[in-house]
């Protein structure tokens, strides 16, 4: 299963790999101040693919320095449409070189490289390209206000939207370019610079990115890539008193570290952090797409997904069958190395996050919920962990509340048809990212979206990830949203300027 022989891997992307990684700062690769390193592995491997420079606070405090810079600098004065082009021109270099970044990202994170390909070209581009698009759209309002009162004469208010300011950009493993892109691209489209910190375990991408920057025009020290560990470069972003806004995902708990350093200068945070997304299936549902539906909910990426539908509640009558079916396409998934285009289930990230997800396997069992597929490590190499499949749950059991980020499956039923006791079950967790409902009947339907308590509810799908649709969590699922126009808000600010006649 997990036999590595047969992993091929080209030559660009061995010497890209084997090349010197460093930190971008003011358009320059430069070493850390300490001089330190970071190995990077291949999850699928285990073995060590590169090693990166770890940047610490001096590091970041000169990319924040650059970035600040930048800001008042050429790019302040390059027009909308100029500034769009220049996305564009970036979302076109990166479509060159598609295949060796889908490889380098399945190296990386070890997703199936099918899947790196279609994250790149069906998001990461397309999420460049449509943020171009808002760069000229960006527009205040203006405000008659009416003579006398405090005002002697005519008056006439406006308002503009200017950058926010230098962001500080931090960013998770489990989809490395996607992240990188989806937090560059609304800012620059808002004039705003930034430094970016990728995730310790999969800066590989973004570093490659940071080459196609240097070299797209967009002028030196608007982009910063700062690698490092969180501890001591995310934290160092995080607290800094010259950024004036942290874009953030990751985890909840980390993420309200990010809450507790944004204090200092009262900078600006938004956050996309955990999930433990409900499916809720009606008895009327279309089983063909209820059950490829909700499998791919829950093990795409392997599960270590902040949307995935980790929570699966199925009506009674059809719970058996629904079940059995998950369970058969679980079974049928080939894992193995996200290379090998035979496979489509790849490994989880790291040793530490294979144990974490074999000890929540493990108290699962404790817990007397009953294991009916998975559950098992797979392989001597690579962080492999089969499809797993729980029923006989409870709701107060931790695989049931807590975000396990791997490839578990909680499966209940309901046996009542009052929307809002499922609902009050579906809701019972500290997360509100997405969920998805999947029903015939479209008063059930909308109802039950209306009552799920999450950013983003799917009817009939599940997880809608599309440039133009806000997303974003509730609750402990995070602050604000990304994509859309309700994504680019968080870069902007607002000036009003009052003239009298
Ligand atoms: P993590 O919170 O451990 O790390 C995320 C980033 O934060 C990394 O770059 C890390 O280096 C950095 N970091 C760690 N400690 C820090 C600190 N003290 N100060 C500043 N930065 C710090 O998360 P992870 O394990 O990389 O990713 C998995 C988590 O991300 C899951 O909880 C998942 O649900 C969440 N996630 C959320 C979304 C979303 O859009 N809501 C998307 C993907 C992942």
């Amino acid at each position: 299963m997990a036999n590595l022989e047969h992993i091929k891997i080209s030559e660009e992307a061995k010497n890209f790999l084997a090349s010197n990684h460093q930190l971008l700062i003011d358009g320059e690769w430069v070493s850390s101040t300490s001089g330190e390193k970071i190995p990077v592995f291949d999850p699928g491997t285990e073995a060590k693919i590169a090693e990166v420079d770890s940047g610490n606070e001096d590091d970041i405090s000169l990319a924040v320095s650059a970035a600040r810079k930048a800001l008042t600098g050429e790019w302040s004065k390059i027009p909308s449409h100029d500034r769009a082009q220049l996305l564009n021109k970036l979302a076109d270099d990166i479509d060159t070189c598609l295949p060796l970044l889908a490889e380098l990202e399945v190296l990386d994170n070890g997703m199936p490289l099918a899947l790196a390909h279609y994250s790149i070209a069906g998001h990461g581009t397309t999420l460049l390209r449509y943020y171009a698009g808002w760069a000229t759209k960006i527009q205040g309002d203006t405000i008659p206000v009416s003579p006398g009162g405090v005002v002697n004469g005519e008056s006439i208010t406006y308002t503009r939207r200017e950058p926010i300011g230098v962001v500080g950009a931090i960013i998770p493993w489990n989809s490395p370019l996607i992240f990188a892109i989806l937090k560059l691209a609304p800012a620059l489209a808002a004039g705003c610079t930034v430094v970016l910190k990728p995730a310790e375990l999969t800066p590989m991408t973004a570093l490659f990115l940071g080459e196609l920057i240097r070299k797209s025009g967009i002028p030196k020290g608007v982009v910063n890539i700062v690698t490092g560990y969180g501890e001591t470069a995310g934290n160092a972003l995080s607290h800094h008193n010259s950024v004036d806004k942290i874009a953030f995902t990751g985890s909840t708990e980390v993420g309200k570290k990010i809450v507790a350093a944004s204090v200092g200068n009262l900078k600006r945070v938004t956050l996309e952090l955990g999930g433990k997304n409900p499916v809720v299936v009606f008895p009327d549902a279309d089983l063909d797409k209820v059950i490829p539906g909700a499998a791919r909910a829950c093990f795409f990426l392997q599960g270590q997904n902040c949307m995935a539908g980790t929570r699966l509640f199925v009506h009674k009558d059809i719970f058996d069958p629904v079940v059995a079916g998950i369970k058969e396409m679980a079974e049928s998934f080939k894992i193995g190395h996200g290379l090998d285009p035979e496979k489509d289930f790849g490994p989880l990230i790291s040793d530490t996050q294979r144990k974490r997800v074999m000890s929540y396997i493990q108290s699962g069992i404790d817990e007397g919920a009953e294991l009916i597929t998975g559950g098992e490590m797979v392989g001597d190499k690579g962080f492999f962990v089969k499809p797993t499949i729980f029923t006989q749950i409870h709701g107060d059991m931790k695989i049931a509340k807590e975000e396990i980020f791997g490839p578990v499956l909680c499966a209940q039923s309901f046996d009542n048809n009052d929307l809002e006791a499922i609902a009050q079950q579906a809701n019972d967790t500290s997360y509100g990212l997405s969920g998805s409902v999947w029903t015939q009947n479209i008063s059930v339907a909308h109802k039950m979206a209306m009552l799920i308590n999450a950013g983003q509810v799917s009817i009939n799908w599940h997880a809608a990830v599309d440039p133009a649709i806000p997303f974003g969590g509730n609750k402990q699922s995070g602050w604000g949203r990304e994509f859309g126009k309700e994504g680019l808000e968080p870069y902007l600010k607002t000036k009003a300027t009052s003239v009298i006649f």
